[in-house]
């Protein structure tokens, strides 16, 4: 049996930010995730100045795709707002498997099953044995659902269904836009470049209003990508796929014993954006401070708000969920 201090089951950015904290500290962590690394993660990409920020990236020696947006379009049904930002795009195959190789831990290619308490350690499928467990494994973490789905069920309200492609697309328009609520969906559309000639389109929203509504994702899809063609993405191809998560609930219980939950594991997308990068990154660090110093495991400084947590914030959160189940 392999034995350490720290396990993380899966190497997203909730465990690779995590594990990146813990080998800062000399820790002795193991990673373990279901993939080969560079692996696909759907997703459109998006990452905020807080994400660089937290992760003390330097952009110029980022060896990547890294595109900086200074406007993002907001589209609501017809009214066109341009929106002066600095915000930016990455792709996730690239900047995943970067952020976990910068962290120093070891991963072994490993699909968890089974996990399992014994004196005070944790037993994983028989073959690893630690003493802090960290469920970073998205929204099927198999920690979530041993230790955790019993004490802090996820609200079926907050799921959302998403449909996306990255392909290759010499774009002209290098801005972001983003489509809020057409024909409508309970969520939004988006079209995120990526630096030389990269592109995500895709769309998201509410799983349980989709399906009430009799117009499914794949017909929004199809209007999308109708209206793509005739604007900004001319000749563009698509083969999309589809992936759920879920929006931050009244998350109550995030740590049991000295097993943690972070990221999609714990259900923790802002409510207003479906943003789901920067609350993993934070709450990854998080788990592993609470490990290094015993501080309290709280996600106060996890933010369940992209667009500031005020009025816009707000009405695009009910817009979205119709209050549905309040954010903790
Ligand atoms: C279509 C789409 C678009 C999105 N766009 C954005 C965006 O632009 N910006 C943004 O901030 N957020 C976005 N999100 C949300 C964002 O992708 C997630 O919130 C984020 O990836 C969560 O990170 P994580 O580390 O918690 O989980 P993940 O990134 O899902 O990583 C979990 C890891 O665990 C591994 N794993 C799972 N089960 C097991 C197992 N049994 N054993 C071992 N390993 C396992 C997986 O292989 C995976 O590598 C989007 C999501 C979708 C679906």
């Amino acid at each position: 049996m392999r034995t350490c201090d720290v396990l993380i089951v899966g190497g997203g950015p909730a465990g690779s930010s995590a594990a990146w904290k813990l080998r800062r500290a000399g820790c002795d962590v193991l990673v373990l995730d279901q993939e080969r690394f560079p692996r696909l993660k759907l997703c459109a990409g998006w990452i905020t100045p807080e994400v660089v920020r937290d992760l003390e990236i330097d952009i110029g020696a980022y060896p990547h795709r890294f595109l900086t947006f200074e406007r993002m379009h907001m589209h609501f049904k017809g009214l066109h707002l341009p929106v002066r930002c600095v915000q930016h795009s990455i792709r996730r195959v690239e900047f995943d498997a970067w952020l976990l190789e910068r962290s120093g831990a070891p991963l072994i290619e490993h699909t968890v099953r089974q996990v399992r308490e014994e004196q005070g350690a944790y037993v994983i499928d028989e073959e690893f044995r630690c003493r802090y467990l960290i469920g970073a494994g998205g929204t099927r973490c198999p920690v979530y659902r041993t230790l955790f789905r019993e004490l802090n069920p996820r609200a079926a309200a907050l799921q959302t269904v998403t449909l996306e492609h990255e392909i290759e697309y010499d774009w002209r328009d290098p801005d972001c836009h983003l489509w809020f609520f057409d024909h409508g969906l309970p969520g939004y559309a988006w079209y995120v470049p990526k630096q030389d000639g990269w592109l995500n389109i895709g769309i998201g929203g509410m799983a349980e209003r989709i399906k009430r509504s009799g117009r499914s994702i794949h017909e929004h899809w199809a209007l999308l990508t109708g209206k793509l063609g005739r604007t900004l993405a001319r000749g563009a191809r698509y083969d999309p796929s589809g992936y759920s998560y879920y929006l931050r609930g009244p998350v109550e219980v995030v740590r049991r014993g000295n097993a943690f939950i972070a990221g999609d594991a714990a259900g923790l997308a802002t409510r207003d954006m479906a943003e789901g990068i920067g609350p993993a990154v934070r709450s990854g660090l998080a788990a592993a401070g609470t490990i290094l110093t015993g501080a309290e495991y709280r996600l106060t400084d996890v933010t369940g708000a992209s667009l500031g947590g005020g009025a816009v914030s707000r009405l695009v959160d009910w817009a979205m969920t119709r209050g549905a189940g309040k954010a903790a």
